[in-house]
C-alpha cells in the first residue's frame, strides 16, 4: 500500500484527471499531472503539473522519477510513452489494457475471445474492402468507425449501402471497422474496479442516453431485471480478470430487445457514466481508482441513493444558478474557461431516496 504523502502520476489533464486529483489529495496523496494542453482542468486539483508532450522522452523520464505510480485518464496514451514509463514505474492499469482499448478491431476480437457478445463487425482499410465488409455484415445498415482515436461519436459515419460504406472509408482516411447497427432496447454501462489483490467491486449498472454521440444522462438503477444487472457485473469481471487489471474500467453495453447484453466498447479509465458514484456511493469511482492504483483495499460499491447524472454540455452550464438552488442537485463544474458547443463543462447528480428515482 502506498502511504499518504506518496505521489500518484496521472497522464492527461482533463476533467477526469481533475476529479481523480480531488479524490487522491483527499486521501493524502500528492497528485502529479502530465499533459501537453495549454488549459488543464486537472491542474487546480493537482500538487504538481508537468506540461509536456507524450513524445518527450526526457520529460516523461523526469515525471517517472517524481512519482511512485503512473495512471492515466484517457485511453489514447501513445504506446511509446506507456512503454517508456512502464520500464520506470508501475503503470496501472497495465499496458495490455491500452493495447486492447486503443484499437476497435483488437478490442472486438478480445471481447469475442472471452465469449462475450458484440455487434457484428468486419475490418476495412480501403473502399473495396469496405464494400466487401458491408456485404459480409448482411448488406444492412452499418456504422463505419475509425479503428483508432474516435470518441464521443467522432470518427463515425452511418452507411446504408456498400457505396456509402466505401465513401465513408475515403472520408475518414484511416483503417476502420464496420459494425452492424444493433437495434438495442437501451444502452447500459458498468463501471467496476479491480484492486491490486484481485478483488473486484462493480458499481450498479447505469442506463445511459446519448445524443449526437455524446452522453447526456445516466440513471441508476437502470430499471432492468436483476438477471440483466448481474450479467452486466459478470461481464465487467470477466474483462477485468482477462486484462489482469488494476483500477477502474468503464464497460459500455447494448441491451438487445430479447435481454441479451452486447459489449460496445471498454474504456480503461474512470468513465463519464460512473460520475453518479460521486454522490450516491461511499467511495466514488475516482476514489476507487486511486485506491486501486495505490494498492489500497477497494471500498464496497454499494449504492446509498438513486441518482440521475446529467452532463452539462456547452450552454447547459449557463444554468448553474438554477441548478445550484435545487436541493437534491450535486453540481460538479470543471473550471473550463470557454463554453463551446459539444464541450463537457460539468455535470449534475440529482439524488433520490433508494427506490425513488422518478
Ligand atoms: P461509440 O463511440 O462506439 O461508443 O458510439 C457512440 C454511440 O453511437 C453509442 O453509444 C450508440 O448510441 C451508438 N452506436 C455505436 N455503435 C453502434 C452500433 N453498432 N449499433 C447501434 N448504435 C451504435
Amino acid at each position: 500500500m502506498l502511504a499518504p504523502g506518496s505521489t500518484i502520476g496521472i497522464l492527461g489533464g482533463g476533467q477526469l484527471g481533475r476529479m481523480l486529483g480531488h479524490a487522491g489529495t483527499a486521501l493524502g496523496f500528492h497528485v502529479h499531472i502530465y499533459a501537453p494542453d495549454a488549459e488543464l482542468p486537472a491542474a487546480e486539483a493537482a500538487t504538481h503539473v508537468t506540461r509536456g508532450a507524450y513524445e518527450d522522452a526526457a520529460a516523461l523520464t523526469a515525471f517517472a522519477a517524481a512519482v511512485d505510480v503512473v495512471t492515466y485518464e484517457f485511453e489514447n496514451v501513445p504506446a511509446s510513452a506507456a512503454a517508456l514509463l512502464n520500464g520506470l514505474k508501475p503503470v496501472r492499469p497495465g499496458v495490455k489494457a491500452l493495447d486492447v482499448a486503443q484499437d476497435r478491431l483488437t478490442e472486438k476480437d478480445f471481447l469475442r475471445s472471452l465469449g462475450l457478445h458484440t455487434a457484428p463487425y468486419a475490418a476495412a482499410d480501403s473502399g473495396a474492402t469496405a464494400e466487401a465488409a458491408f456485404a459480409a455484415l448482411g448488406g444492412r445498415e452499418a456504422i463505419v468507425k475509425t479503428r483508432r482515436l474516435g470518441y464521443d461519436g467522432k470518427g463515425q459515419v452511418r452507411a446504408r449501402n456498400a457505396a456509402e460504406a466505401a465513401a465513408a472509408l475515403r472520408d475518414l482516411k484511416a483503417p476502420c471497422i464496420l459494425e452492424g447497427v444493433v437495434p438495442f432496447a437501451g444502452e447500459l454501462s458498468v463501471v467496476a474496479a479491480r484492486g491490486l489483490d484481485g478483488t473486484i467491486a462493480a458499481f450498479d449498472a447505469a442506463a445511459n442516453v446519448h445524443r449526437e454521440g455524446i452522453l447526456r444522462t445516466s440513471r441508476v438503477p437502470a430499471q432492468v431485471n436483476t438477471a440483466v444487472g448481474a450479467e452486466a457485473g459478470r461481464i465487467a469481471g470477466v474483462i477485468l480478470e482477462a486484462l489482469d487489471y488494476v483500477g477502474v474500467i468503464g464497460v459500455e453495453l447494448f441491451l438487445a430487445v430479447g435481454g441479451a447484453l452486447l459489449v460496445n466498447e471498454i474504456a480503461p479509465r474512470v468513465h463519464n457514466t460512473g460520475h453518479w458514484t460521486m454522490d450516491a456511493c461511499a467511495a466514488s469511482q475516482f476514489e476507487q481508482h486511486m485506491r486501486a492504483v495505490a494498492g489500497w483495499p477497494l471500498k464496497p460499491a454499494a449504492r446509498w441513493a438513486d441518482c440521475e447524472m446529467e452532463n452539462l454540455i456547452g450552454d447547459d452550464v449557463l444554468n448553474w444558478r438554477a441548478i445550484a438552488a435545487e436541493p437534491n442537485a450535486c453540481l460538479h463544474l470543471y473550471g473550463k474557461s470557454e463554453v463551446r458547443a459539444g464541450r463537457k463543462m460539468g455535470h449534475v447528480n440529482r439524488l433520490y431516496p433508494l427506490g425513488g428515482l422518478p
